[in-house]
């Protein structure tokens, strides 16, 4: 079958079923932009939620740049990966600082912003300025391994490579936006990872996979590395109604946000470890008033974390350091925490 066919009942299919999702009733690239960096590594029903409230504070890319990076930060708290809102409040200050605030509006333009890669790139482009760029993310490779029959693991360049060269070709029969985010539909709803719903499919009588009965083999992923574990304690110390909070550095994980003084150690300790000590003035008797466990599981790490709550006069180590901000408990929750953080305040009724 030609190209210009192939995917046709497909698109009919999205035209009439497409799912009403807030980011779909708009073509302004800032908007597009923003829902793709969320939905990067969010659920889609979340996801939805984030947006809405981004728009509220950041409208455009002018409020963007214009807001400190720990309202940005304070706005993303609980999305996880970090390091994408503060892509985002670079590249938002690059636009108005250097482009004079007009978004890019080519591929190469787009993909030059931080933190945007290709999958972004062609999503932006395609569906805000009619570009035909495939926009190949873990959905589409899916999709397209199985309906060309692609072996090459789509985890790796050249599976990518393939697809997106194949994909490319044919988007310029479509409208690009719609063919797009027709595939993403399709691999979000119907071509799941487990068990694709092959009956309702309107690819079916094109499907590799589903002809040669190979929908559990197609894709081919290579292995997943098991997650490495980490012990983390934390001090929640409070003393007559204040407490203090350590700002975290941009590298490593929760990058910019805030937390209690906090240690990676080889084993979580049974009572308040040494390390704690520093971070109280002798002279006077600490209290214990308890702790509590997490598990917490990221994508490559295991966090094992124990949060211990002790009451007690600071140490001048804690004073007189300007990475801790010291504040009265109540206020905590104006500070962007990362979501290790937010469960335990949540548990301790601190927010
Ligand atoms: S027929 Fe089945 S395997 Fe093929 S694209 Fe459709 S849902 Fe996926």
């Amino acid at each position: 079958m030609e190209f210009q066919s192939l995917f046709a009942k497909l698109i009919a299919d999205y035209r009439i079923n497409a799912r009403f999702l807030p980011w779909r009733t708009s073509r302004d690239p800032y908007q597009i932009w923003v829902s793709e960096v969320i939905l990067q590594q969010t659920k889609v029903l979340q996801g939805q939620d984030y947006f809405m409230t981004f728009l509220r504070y950041f409208p455009d890319v002018f409020s963007l740049a214009d807001a400190p990076e720990d309202q940005v930060l304070k706005v993303w708290e609980g999305l996880g990966y970090y390091s994408r809102a503060i892509n985002m409040h670079h590249s938002a200050k690059f636009i108005v600082e250097q482009l004079k605030g007009r978004f890019p509006d080519d591929f190469d333009g787009i993909r030059k912003l931080k933190g945007v890669g290709d999958y972004t790139a062609a999503a932006i482009s395609s569906i805000a300025f009619d570009l035909p760029h495939a926009a190949v993310d873990g959905n589409v490779k899916r999709v397209a391994s199985r309906l060309f029959g692609i072996r090459e693991p789509i985890d790796k360049p050249a599976g990518v490579k393939q697809i997106t060269e194949l994909l490319n070709e044919i988007i310029q029969y479509y409208s690009p936006g719609e063919f797009n985010q027709a595939i993403m539909e399709l691999g979000a709803l119907i071509c799941t990872p487990k068990n694709p719903d092959c009956r309702r499919c309107p690819m079916q009588e094109h499907c590799f996979a589903f002809a040669n009965n190979l929908q559990k083999s197609l894709p081919v992923v290579t292995p997943k590395k098991k997650p490495v574990n980490m012990h983390i304690e934390f001090l929640f110390l409070e003393s007559k109604g204040k407490t203090w909070l350590h700002k975290r550095d941009k590298n490593g994980i929760w990058k910019g946000l805030f937390e209690f003084p906090a240690k990676i150690v080889n084993h979580l300790s049974e009572t308040p470890p040494v390390w704690m000590m520093e971070f109280l003035d002798n002279s006077d008797v600490s209290k214990v008033l308890g702790h509590r466990d997490y598990v917490h599981k990221l994508t490559h790490r295991t966090i094992f974390a124990r949060f211990w709550h002790l009451s007690g006069k600071p140490s001048n180590i804690v004073k007189q350091n300007q990475t801790y901000t010291e504040l009265k408990t109540t206020e905590i929750s104006g500070f962007p925490v990362h979501r290790l953080m937010l469960k335990y305040l949540g548990d301790n009724r601190m927010i």
